[in-house]
């Protein structure tokens, strides 16, 4: 069955075709400017695709409620052409056909749950580190919403010695984005994160705060998995620090199989950055059977 993916994204719209068993037919990427003059050629792209259904994984804030007036409407975004607009329900006018939307790391995090290294899990939290940081969770199979849905990138972390005025978040003054997504890396130690893979002090304090908001979120979800992905997270030298520096946290109060195998616990997101689009496929087919 042929299903449509959108992830739509602050910077570029990823549109894709594929079907119910994660296989990616075509896929192809346009800039996010305007809604003016992006959206219509999101529809340009999915309207002569003969697709079932459409699946959305979006940035937000979003209204993610189904029974809410305003399903699928961006809420009070910093990208301001897009305050208020009605993604779903211009899709939907334009396309007639089934969709379900979510945010873009709930999208992930239900790809990683449909086909990838959360396969058979029914209790995951995807965390992306990249210009933001992302927070997706689902708990006994169901995507996480509740009051809004949760924005748990902005959680408060202690900041390290001599790192105390760093955060960059214009809202919080110690939250884990603006401590540790790729643009505060780029700021504090001046240089792009690529470029200081060698510097060991960086990925030191990185993981520090990456493990504080883990063991946190470990004891507040209590996840059967945790997924790691975002640009930042191509730096693999993160992971043996990350998933040490939450061992010493939790400091033996809890004791799971799961905590014990930290290498199968703390994991890199395995679709190839495919995890957000899989994920709108699984939304697209869920649509269908609502
Ligand atoms: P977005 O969050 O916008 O969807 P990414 O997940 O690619 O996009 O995140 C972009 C951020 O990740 C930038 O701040 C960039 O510096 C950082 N980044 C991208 N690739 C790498 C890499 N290989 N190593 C470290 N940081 C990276
Ligand atoms: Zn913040």
């Amino acid at each position: 069955m042929r299903l449509g993916a959108l992830e739509a994204g602050g910077t570029k719209m990823v549109c894709a075709i594929g079907d119910e068993t994660g296989t990616i037919y075509e896929q192809v990427s346009i800039p996010t400017t305007t809604p003016e003059e992006t959206v219509p050629k999101l529809i340009e792209y999915f309207q002569d695709k003969e697709i079932a259904a459409l699946g959305i994984a979006t940035f937000g804030p979003v209204d993610v409620n189904p029974a809410s007036p305003s399903y699928g409407r961006i809420l009070d975004t910093p990208k301001l052409p897009w305050r208020q607009y009605p993604l779903l329900d211009t899709l939907k006018a334009a396309l007639h056909i089934p969709m379900k939307l979510d945010t873009d790391v709930n999208g992930s995090c239900l790809g990683e749950m449909t086909y990838g290294s959360a396969k058979g899990l029914d209790s995951v939290m995807y965390i992306t580190i990249g210009t933001g940081v992302g927070v997706g969770i689902a708990i006994g199979g169901r995507l996480v919403h509740g009051m809004l849905h949760p924005e748990a990138g902005h959680i408060l972390i202690t900041p390290a010695a001599g790192d105390e005025n760093r955060c960059i978040c214009p809202y919080h003054t110690s939250c884990l984005e603006g401590l540790a997504a790729g643009p505060s890396i780029e700021k504090r130690w001046g240089a792009k994160a690529v470029d200081l893979v060698d510097k060991a002090e960086v990925w030191e304090l990185e993981s520090e705060y990456l493990a504080q908001a883990i063991m946190d979120f470990i004891l507040t979800v209590s996840p059967q998995r945790i997924i790691l992905g975002g640009g930042v997270m191509h730096q693999m030298q993160l992971f043996p620090l990350i998933r040490r520096k939450v061992s010493e946290k939790i400091n033996g109060y809890i004791r799971t199989p799961e905590l014990a195998d930290m290498d199968s616990y703390i994991v890199p997101a395995s679709l190839n950055d495919d995890q957000g689009i899989l994920g709108c496929i699984r939304l697209a087919e869920l649509s269908l059977q609502e």
